[in-house]
């Protein structure tokens, strides 16, 4: 779909394996899709020792060829601190750091060769792609799992900033799902969305009542999803081939064995094949699809069981689900359809492409914060519980989860000690009873408390949480009027400053964007050029004299070497000297079609 007004509000599924873009056209959603008809941007970059960076589908290729300059899934390290990464470091192929930017304010950094990007620049790379194919709108909604706090939201939606986007609203990518299939006109009770993507696995129990979704339990698995199934395939060729894998050869496994994943999912059997002669490598193997089925069960009894938590978190049965939505790309799976229908007793929504359905919800979204339209005034709710630490390290809920956003609650709390001249607000996020099972989001001290006994001062203390989920916390005396107001910002992750600094050198990235879009642009123009003309000296390299003949192979050779290189500038001249020396081919050719012509004319003047 080329865009055709330009496009300014658009709804955007920022996904940990494949990002999208989807508007409102006719009053229905669309995805945007590419000249070949593909939508998915693989959120996939790739970095050039020439400051050149590759986005989508261009970067995934490299992958293949340089897998340590490829960074893959960054959405898991948005709004995390290196402590939060502990557990997974050994998932992340990335070189991960911590900088202390200032006093108590951390942020993540990922390195690539001698240069550090934070994951917010890093998905702001991805969303200005996204962007781009969208016809560069200016504004956005975009998706986040219900389970991220506010700190990967807040990350969420400094990313978009960076990328030059007005970020609406960030959106649960399960409301944004059930929005997709309109489930908010047909008051449809409670919902389950099953979303199982590449890498992640989330299951989320929504109720919708009045026109807003709420989040009655979510859970899921970080580390479960499509990625799995591949390297169940992998497992079995590896083993076979009887090799270690190296970089290069896990590479060449992953993409085969994807391939055969994807087939299987509308054929009954297909076959793998690695074929790579410099290696002597020559490998072909049948998976059938009840092979494939039994490789991946397990995993799928593994979701289910934690659909069963959700539902037990929800005090729910699965036959109190009304409807069962399915979305990410492994739900195209019919074996995980099938498992799911029998789980919930009941058909999931099929209709629309699982992978493309939260961009297409964002966009129904988007539509409703731009139009206006009052009627369907959609809300949010706040996913985890908002509080401030009291006596002991027990944290004190100021607005329990699910409230409705915007919305505002005040509690009054005192001193402890006599002549007590300041208080130490500590703001936490999150549903258990003690700060250390909780995330503090921030801190703040109001100071100038006249001293007085213990108990006397009167400290209110409210928390303001805005349409976008975003807080602000004000703490005031109430005999002296002192007050204090601080806008939570994590304690790590990017601080205003280092955004606008960041929106300013996207500048510069755009840059390095647009000269490898035009290496891409200029590659596919020589792909096509290398194909023609192979196809005219079929038919016509006999009749080149051999300087002619000896030119074109040489500008094919220049060619070919400039299309494996990175310089744009290099590959356009190569396309232009390739043209020159094919010149006398056309000419030929053309002279044969002219001269078939003539004599086409001159049989039809005999027989009239
Ligand atoms: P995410 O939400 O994690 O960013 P997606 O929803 O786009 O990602 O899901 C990507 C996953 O879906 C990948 O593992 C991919 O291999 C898988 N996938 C896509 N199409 C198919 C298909 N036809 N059959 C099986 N798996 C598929
Ligand atoms: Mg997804």
């Amino acid at each position: 779909m080329e865009p055709q007004a330009p496009t300014t509000v658009v709804g955007i599924d920022l996904g940990t394996t494949n990002s999208l873009a989807a508007t409102i056209r006719n009053g229905r959603p669309e995805v945007f899709r590419d000249s070949t008809g593909i939508a998915l941007v693989p959120s996939c970059l790739s970095f050039h020792p020439d400051g050149t960076v590759l986005v989508g589908t261009a970067a995934k290729e490299r992958a293949l060829l340089d897998p340590t300059h490829t960074i893959f899934s960054v959405k898991r390290l948005m709004g995390r601190t290196l402590a939060d990464l502990q557990g997974e470091l050994k998932h992340i192929p990335q070189q991960i750091v911590e900088r202390e930017v200032q006093p108590g304010r951390k942020v993540l950094r990922v390195r690539v060769d001698d240069k550090e990007y934070t994951p917010e620049e890093l998905s702001a790379m991805i969303l200005q792609e996204v962007r781009k194919r969208a016809g560069n709108p200016t504004k956005a909604v975009i998706t986040v799992p219900a389970y991220f706090d506010d700190a990967q939201r807040q990350a969420t939606r400094d990313a978009g900033r960076i990328a030059g986007l007005d970020v609406l609203r960030i959106v649960n990518e399960p409301t944004a799902a059930a929005l997709a299939y309109g489930l908010d006109k047909a008051d449809a009770g409670t919902i389950a969305v099953y979303d199982l993507g590449g890498g992640t696995f989330d299951c989320s129990i929504l109720s919708l009542a009045d026109g807003v979704f709420k989040v009655l339990s979510t859970n899921g698995d970080t580390y479960l999803g499509g990625d799995d199934f591949d390297r169940a395939i992998m497992d079995i060729v590896s083993n076979e081939l009887k090799l270690v894998p190296d970089a290069e050869l896990l590479q060449h496994l992953r993409e085969a064995a994807e391939r055969a994943k994807m087939a299987l999912s509308t054929a009954d059997s297909t076959e793998l094949v690695i074929d790579l002669p410099q290696r002597k490598i020559a490998y072909r193997r049948t998976f059938t699809r009840t092979e494939f089925e039994s490789l991946i069960a397990p995993h799928i009894d593994r979701s289910l069981a934690k659909c069963q938590a959700a539902l037990r978190d929800a005090k729910l049965k699965p036959s109190d689900i009304a409807e069962v939505v399915l979305v990410g790309g492994s739900t195209r799976i019919p074996y995980v359809r099938q498992r799911v229908e029998a789980f919930f007793g009941r058909k999931p929504h099929t209709d629309l492409n699982p992978d493309e359905v939260v961009a297409l919800g964002a966009a129904v979204q988007a539509d409703i914060l731009t139009s206006g339209r009052r009627d369907r005034l959609l809300l949010d709710v706040i996913p985890l519980s908002l509080g401030i630490e009291t006596l002991g390290g027990v944290v004190d809920k100021v607005i329990d989860r699910n409230s409705t956003v915007p919305c505002q609650a005040t509690t009054r709390y005192t001193t402890f000690v006599d002549n007590q001249t300041a208080i130490t607000i500590n703001i936490y996020q999150g549903e258990r009873e003690l700060t250390q099972d909780c995330r503090l989001l921030g801190q703040f001290k109001l100071g100038g408390i006249p001293p007085m006994p213990a108990q006397m001062a009167q400290v209110d203390v409210t928390f303001r949480v805005d349409a976008n989920g975003m807080l602000r916390v004000q703490a005031k005396e109430q005999r002296s009027g002192q007050q204090a107001i601080i806008e939570v910002k994590a304690s790590h992750g990017l601080s205003q400053d280092e955004v606008e600094r960041l929106v300013l050198e996207s500048v510069d990235h755009a840059h390095a964007d647009f000269s490898a879009r035009r290496f891409i642009e200029y590659k596919n123009k020589a792909d096509a050029d290398l194909r023609h003309t192979a196809k005219a000296l079929d038919q016509a390299g006999a009749e080149l004299t051999p300087e002619q003949r000896a030119r074109i192979d040489a500008a094919t050779a220049t060619l070919k070497a400039a299309m494996a290189g990175t310089d744009a500038d290099d590959l356009h001249r190569a396309v232009d000297a390739f043209g020159a020396a094919t010149l006398p081919l056309a000419e030929l050719l053309m002279n044969a079609a002219a001269k078939k012509l003539l004599r086409g004319q001159h049989d039809d003047a005999i027989e009239s």
